[in-house]
């Protein structure tokens, strides 16, 4: 059993599809260990995103991902992390499979309505950077 992080982004709780990505998540076996809705402030996003501060579009992803409330959910099955990320679709939802959520989803590399951790490592920080024990089912 593998753990991975997943946020609904601001646009995905914006255009009211938590409900769509959800059921997406249960009919893959991906089973929510904990979740909350909330709403980052600039230094929370700066930290979560820290991996990329070199990168041009870093201010604008950080904007964007303070730009309203968020769903944070950790995801628990087998090969959780590698599954969640070909349920999402490339990070470019023009490449991204078809019948992926950013395919059918997202509207601009930017806002792809979601994000999934990209390896055990991340996965680890990701999930204790917004959950204590006390918030993960066990
Ligand atoms: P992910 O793991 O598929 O989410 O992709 P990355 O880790 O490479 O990028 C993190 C997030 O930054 C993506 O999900 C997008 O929201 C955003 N992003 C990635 N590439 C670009 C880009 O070229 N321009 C902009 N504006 N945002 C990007």
């Amino acid at each position: 059993m593998e753990r991975t992080l997943s946020i609904i982004k601001p646009d995905g709780v914006a255009r009211g599809i938590i409900g769509e990505v959800i059921k997406r998540l249960e009919i893959n076996n991906l089973k929510i260990v904990a979740m909350k809705m909330l709403k980052m402030d600039t230094a929370l996003a700066q930290g979560f995103y820290a991996v990329h501060k070199e990168r041009p579009f870093f201010d604008s992803l950080t904007d964007f991902m303070t730009s309203g409330p968020v769903v944070v959910m950790v995801l628990e099955g087998e090969n959780a992390i590698t599954k969640y990320r070909e349920i999402m679709g490339a990070t470019d939802y023009r490449e991204a499979a078809e019948g992926t959520i950013r395919k059918d989803f997202a509207t601009d590399i930017e806002k792809n309505v979601v994000h999934g951790s990209d390896s055990p490592e991340t996965a680890a920080f990701e999930i204790s950077y917004f959950f204590n024990r006390f918030e993960l089912i066990v």
